[in-house]
């Protein structure tokens, strides 16, 4: 899978992806992460890529050329296949699981960050599929937000995860949040590791886990305990 992100910053996109596992996948050929400076391509003598809002308002807005041009010269470089634009913004859909596995089905994704105020709405209607939210909240910049989404998308590419971690098996993605999980020593500062996963038995650990899952679902995540159990109803007990 190819990720393509523009920005104004790549250095901050590219400290944060070529880290740890999501470095690996590059290096390894899994994934592909190329960013490109939305500025190398403005027209303007002083290599200005933004402008004051028509109508007046505070601060300043992303201009057109530098973002459009920037993009066709990465439409020229992406392969044939799947490709889909996200303009990460908080007007856009709430990113969660589903979005992000229904993101990795995509050959390629470009991802446009905005800053300052935002970008010129001409940009977002010429050439963005989707605008996607990170949360209800806002940052200063799309950068963040992209790299939480290549993240999240990424480990969901088949290859990128080692064959022991297998992400179906973890919080949201299972149904349920995870169960609480311990490492040596046995106890530390007086508190022991739960009996049971010292045992060996691992019928009896699966049964401890799931549990303790959906005990915790239940109190911190009512709508997904409710939805887990819609979709796994309890069996009914056999007559004697
Ligand atoms: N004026 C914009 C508004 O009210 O919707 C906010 C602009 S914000 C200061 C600058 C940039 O940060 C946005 O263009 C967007 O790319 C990014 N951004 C900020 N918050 C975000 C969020 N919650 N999710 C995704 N991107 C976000």
């Amino acid at each position: 899978m190819r990720f393509d992100i523009l920005t104004l910053f790549p250095e901050l996109v590219n400290s944060v992806l070529g880290e740890s596992i999501i470095g690996r996948a590059q290096k390894n050929g899994i994934i592909s992460v190329f960013t490109h400076n939305i500025r190398d391509y403005t027209t303007n003598k002083h290599k200005k890529v933004d402008d004051t809002p028509y109508g007046g308002g505070k601060g300043m807005l992303m201009a057109t050329q530098p973002i459009c041009d920037c993009f066709d010269a990465v439409k020229a470089m992406q392969g044939d296949g799947k490709s889909r634009v996200i303009y990460v913004s908080p007007r856009g859909r709430i990113f969660n699981h589903s979005v992000a596995k229904e993101l990795s089905e995509y050959d390629n994704l470009t991802i446009l960050c905005g800053h300052y105020e935002g970008i010129d709405q001409r940009v977002i209607d010429e050439i963005v599929d989707e605008e996607i939210s990170i949360g209800d909240y806002v940052l200063t910049g799309g950068e963040l937000p992209a790299c939480i989404i290549v993240d999240a998308v990424a480990r969901l590419v088949d290859g990128v995860l080692s064959d022991e971690i297998c992400h179906e098996d973890e919080s949201i993605a299972s149904g349920l949040l995870e169960y609480p999980q311990y490492t040596r020593p046995p106890v530390f500062r007086g508190k022991a590791v739960p009996e049971v996963l010292l045992s060996g038995h691992h019928q009896n650990i699966d049964a401890w886990r799931l549990e303790r899952s959906l005990e915790l679902t239940r109190e911190r995540r009512p709508d997904l305990y409710e939805e887990y159990l819609r979709a796994h109803p309890p069996k009914p007990k056999k007559k004697k």
